[in-house]
């Protein structure tokens, strides 16, 4: 039997999440088809409905729909309630489940270069990424700071999570063990505007975003100026590998994928 999984975004088209879910499905030698559905804004809860009408097993959401897809489960995991967002879906006992792995995979990518106990980690964004990132982040004894572009955003987070510091960009200055670009700026290949004396004493830092050809602006930059710096794709496959063990029951080997991505990607 073919097990049909998906992932539902807008756009879509770059997807690299269908690659990643048929390596994991051939070591764990499941038949399985994981398709690209570009979400239609006015209609995305009934294409969700539907794919899972029509027998889907499991469904990841991204941008812009991880809101309305925690909307509109009946029950959410405690992490996927935090982030207000959920990245993976499926059914059971005929109810709408909803998670949100993008944080534990984050932590898992993360944890391949650096212990994150005590370290003061700068978050630069207050997004639904921003959001999702940060409990898992506390969990592992990281001490957090948030900035953001519209400062009010910043401030409900900390409203949110009180044992986070939150800063207009104006008062940036102090340095940081870790910086992560939790903004969409790279995606739109904008730099993002840091004062020069953060990156001074080389903190690690760290871009959620990706890109298929190579480095974001941000992981450019920080390279430039001396620090170890790395992108998202860690992070990708960690995370569809927490939904993939959802799902399958099964728990794939994620560093020989993120090693095939990552050489594919300098050919
Ligand atoms: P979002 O909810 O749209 O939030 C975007 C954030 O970026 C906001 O805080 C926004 O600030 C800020 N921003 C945008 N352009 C900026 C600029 N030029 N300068 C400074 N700040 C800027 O997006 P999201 O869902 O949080 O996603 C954020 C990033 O995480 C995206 O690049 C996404 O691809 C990435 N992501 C990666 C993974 C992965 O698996 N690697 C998973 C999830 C997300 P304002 O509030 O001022 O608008």
């Amino acid at each position: 039997m073919i097990v049909r999984c998906a992932v539902v975004g807008n756009p879509i088209s770059h997807s690299l999440s269908p690659l990643i879910h048929e390596q994991f499905a051939a070591q764990a030698g499941i038949a399985l088809s994981y398709e690209k559905i570009e979400g239609d804004d006015l209609l995305v809860e009934e294409q969700i409905v539907r794919f899972f009408k029509q027998g889907g097993r499991g469904l990841n959401i991204t941008l812009p729909f991880k809101l309305r897809a925690c909307d509109m489960a009946s029950i959410k995991t405690p992490r996927c309630q935090q982030a207000k967002a959920a990245n993976t879906l499926w059914m059971k006992n005929n109810q709408l489940h909803a998670d949100n792995t993008d944080g534990i995979g984050l932590i898992k990518d993360l944890e391949r270069y650096l212990d994150l106990t005590n370290k003061t980690v700068l978050i630069v964004g207050a997004g639904g990424a921003a959001r999702g990132i940060i409990a898992p982040l506390l969990t592992a004894k990281a001490k957090l700071t948030v900035v953001n572009r519209t400062f009010a955003k910043a401030k409900d987070l900390a409203e949110a999570f009180p044992s986070l510091n939150y800063l207009p960009f104006e008062s940036l200055g102090d340095p940081f063990d870790v910086i992560i670009n939790a903004t969409s700026a790279s995606l739109a290949d904008n730099q993002l505007q840091l004062p020069a004396s953060l990156i001074q004493r080389q903190p690690f830092c760290y871009d959620l975003a990706y890109r298929r050809d190579g480095p974001t602006p941000f992981v450019a930059s920080a390279l430039k100026q001396g620090c170890l710096a790395v992108d998202g794709l860690g992070m990708l496959v960690e995370q569809a590998a927490e939904a993939f063990f959802i799902w399958h029951g099964f728990r794939p080997e994620t560093e020989s994928v993120l090693a095939r991505l990552r050489h594919s990607r300098q050919a």
